[in-house]
């Protein structure tokens, strides 16, 4: 099937209705089958008259005629229930996944809400990727078909600012760009969205994948109050949720279910441990994950209580059910998990058996299940409502074999993940402190303890930041702030693990592409900034025009990062780098001089007079002593 004119013979005459030769959309209610394109994944194909059709939903037959000139027969689930909401003004939250038809649900309802005279934008679409920018401006073209004079205008990084601007002036009723260029038009006064009355975030996880969470917030901050706003995405993480409650007005929320029995929002992992590494691997896990509410499984009854008792006595909240649990006391534990009174619950499988509480974020297998069954029931905990979960298994090296049993039954491929290491632990410690220190500054007591903190700086005379530094040594009592390093040969074999990402024996590294030098970048955003690999490729690939393969290796340290990337950059890759931000930072690309394994534990002073390093406080020093 395809979008051409059908041959004569491939139909009888009387269905064939070349849409050029028909004069109005009234003389052909029903699109030739011929010309119908296939629909998109989760579109109900049995029965021809289920769900509205696309006259149903849209008045605006030059609209309708351009959807049937597409071949769009009926209308795709996700588009049948967001179309109305949409033409009534109504904010939406809409959830389906990838090649639903997501673009057309917005796209349709925007442009017939368009207002062909006003010249300022009136509709603003954020995409993750130049990619789907492009992607969606052509099939916006492609609808807009047939209304005259509605401008739609590709805003990304990358292209010179010229065609842009120029465009702009002209006037534009649809802007469709990447947030890191509206940021840079925003910041130049460039994009004037004072008219604005749409706004559409589309690939919303995408978006938050390629570090653009801050970037989104801060054009979603600068538009005004009073538009329609509507948020497309394929899974539902919480930082997402979290940025539909405080952007959209009561919003409509469709979720279009996915055929797939395990929930496709998912993440599955593994980690190999011994039996005795375990309480170890555990901790550093919850330390690291970013996880609102756990169920850990065990094999056990027994096990659930004294795991939970080890968590406990590390500081975590925990909570332990079984069978021999009673029924009061079960629903009294669960109750907790559900209003975040308790995080981590330790259960058997009986006990756990259909628990439902959306705020669980990641089911851990402490043991592995021997039956694929009772992993898909456990699995089944989390990702729910829509939301995204995590699943990670402990897999002893005896029990390799069920990975394969698991990944048949489940259709999933599980991921193996590292023990994450004391650098890992420790950068996310010296985070959720300075997290905490900002948090502080916010509270209402701030006024008293400044007062108290100055008097007792002009009676001892003593730097305020010395005084910080002690305020934190008391509130961190006896207990070490960051891990020992992990002992020597686990080092090693870090080092030795990059130097086989960076090729066989030693050579020099070369372009998977062109065959050239590669040489080593730095950037400054790293692990501090919880950046991680793609994020990095997303950002450069996409800003600066590079391929794929441009890429070598990638190595994420505290404070910043080193990419491997062609040894000479033209000089339009480096331009367009220059404002390219990562979770709202600049990256500040430039060739890396200190070689790549200066250790970064102790931290030293670059060039600039920067710290850098785990310890690296410099750029944040200032900022605070701009705030005391
Ligand atoms: P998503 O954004 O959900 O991943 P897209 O909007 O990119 O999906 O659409 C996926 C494909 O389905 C596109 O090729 C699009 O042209 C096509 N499509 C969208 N709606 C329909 C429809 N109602 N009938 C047939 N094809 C459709
Ligand atoms: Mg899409």
């Amino acid at each position: 099937m395809n979008n051409e004119n059908p041959a004569p013979e491939d139909a009888p005459i009387d269905e064939v209705a070349p849409a050029e030769a028909v004069p109005t959309a009234d003389a052909t209610p029903e699109s030739p089958a011929s010309t119908a394109t296939e629909p998109p994944a989760g579109q109900a194909s049995e029965s021809e008259d289920d769900g509205p059709s696309f006259a149903d939903l849209i008045s605006d037959e030059r609209l309708l005629k351009a959807v049937r000139d597409v071949g769009y027969e009926k209308p795709s689930p996700i588009q049948a229930a967001t179309i109305p909401a949409l033409l009534e003004g109504r904010d939406v939250v809409g959830l389906a996944q990838t090649g639903t038809g997501k673009t057309a649900a917005f796209a349709l309802p925007l442009l017939q809400r368009l207002d062909p005279k006003q010249k300022t934008p009136q509709a603003l679409i954020l995409e993750p990727t130049r990619e789907l920018a492009l992607q969606v401006c052509e099939a916006l073209e492609k609808y807009s078909a047939r209304l005259p004079g509605i401008h739609v205008l590709p805003v990304y990084g990358g292209q010179g600012y010229g065609v842009q601007l120029s465009a702009l002036r002209r006037g534009v009723h649809v802007v469709v760009g990447t947030p890191g260029r509206i940021m840079d038009h925003l910041e130049r006064g460039t994009l004037d969205l004072t008219g604005l009355r749409m706004l559409v975030l589309d690939e919303a996880d995408e978006m938050l994948n390629m570090g653009f969470a801050e970037d989104v917030e801060t054009i979603l901050a600068d538009t005004p109050a009073e538009k329609q706003a509507a948020l497309f995405s394929a899974t539902m993480p919480r930082q997402i949720r979290r940025l539909a409650e405080s952007y959209l007005t009561d919003p409509v929320e469709v979720n279009v279910k996915g055929k797939t029995a395990t929930a496709p929002n998912v993440r599955h992992r593994y980690l190999i441990v011994s039996y005795p590494q375990k309480v170890d691997a555990l901790t550093r896990i919850l330390e690291v994950e970013n996880f609102e509410g756990m169920i850990v499984f065990v094999r056990t009854k027994t096990e659930t209580e004294t795991l939970a008792e080890k968590l406990r006595a590390r500081g975590f909240s925990a909570a332990a059910i079984n069978g021999d649990v009673n029924q009061a006391q079960r629903e009294r534990t669960i109750g907790q998990l559900k209003s975040a009174k308790l995080d981590i619950l330790v259960a058997t499988d009986v006990a756990a058996r259909g628990l439902d509480v959306d705020r669980i974020s990641h089911v851990v297998n402490y043991d592995i299940p021997t039956d694929t069954e009772s992993y898909v029931h456990r699995i089944g905990r989390t990702g729910r409502a829509g939301r995204s979960g995590e699943a990670i298994s402990f897999v002893t090296p005896r029990e390799r074999h069920l990975l394969r049993s698991i990944e048949k039954a489940t259709r999933q491929t599980l991921e193996q993940m590292p023990l994450p290491t004391v650098e890992d632990v420790n950068a996310t410690r010296l985070n959720r402190f300075d997290d905490a220190i900002t948090a502080a500054l916010a509270d209402d007591r701030l006024g008293f303890f400044r007062d108290v903190v100055e008097h007792y700086v002009n009676e001892f005379n003593v730097p305020e930041l010395d005084v910080a530094g002690a305020l934190a040594t008391v509130l961190q009592g006896d207990a070490p702030m960051l891990l020992e390093p992990d002992p020597e040969p686990r080092s090693r074999d870090r080092f030795k693990d990059s130097d086989r990402a960076r090729g066989e024996s030693g050579r020099e590294p070369r372009n998977r592409r062109t065959g050239g030098p590669m040489a080593t970048y730095r950037i400054a955003v790293g692990r501090r900034h919880k950046v991680q690999p793609r994020q990095i490729v997303g950002a450069l690939a996409n800003e600066g025009g590079l391929a794929r393969e441009d890429f070598g290796h990638i190595d994420i340290r505290g404070d910043f990062s080193l990419v491997e990337l062609p040894a000479s950059l033209p000089q339009q890759v480096w331009d367009a780098l220059r404002s390219t931000r990562i979770s709202g930072k600049l990256i500040e690309l430039r060739p890396d001089k200190g070689g790549r394994f200066d250790s970064d534990r102790g931290g030293r002073f670059d060039k600039g007079g920067r710290f850098d390093g785990p310890k690296g406080y410099g750029k944040k020093d200032r900022k605070f002593k701009k705030k005391f």
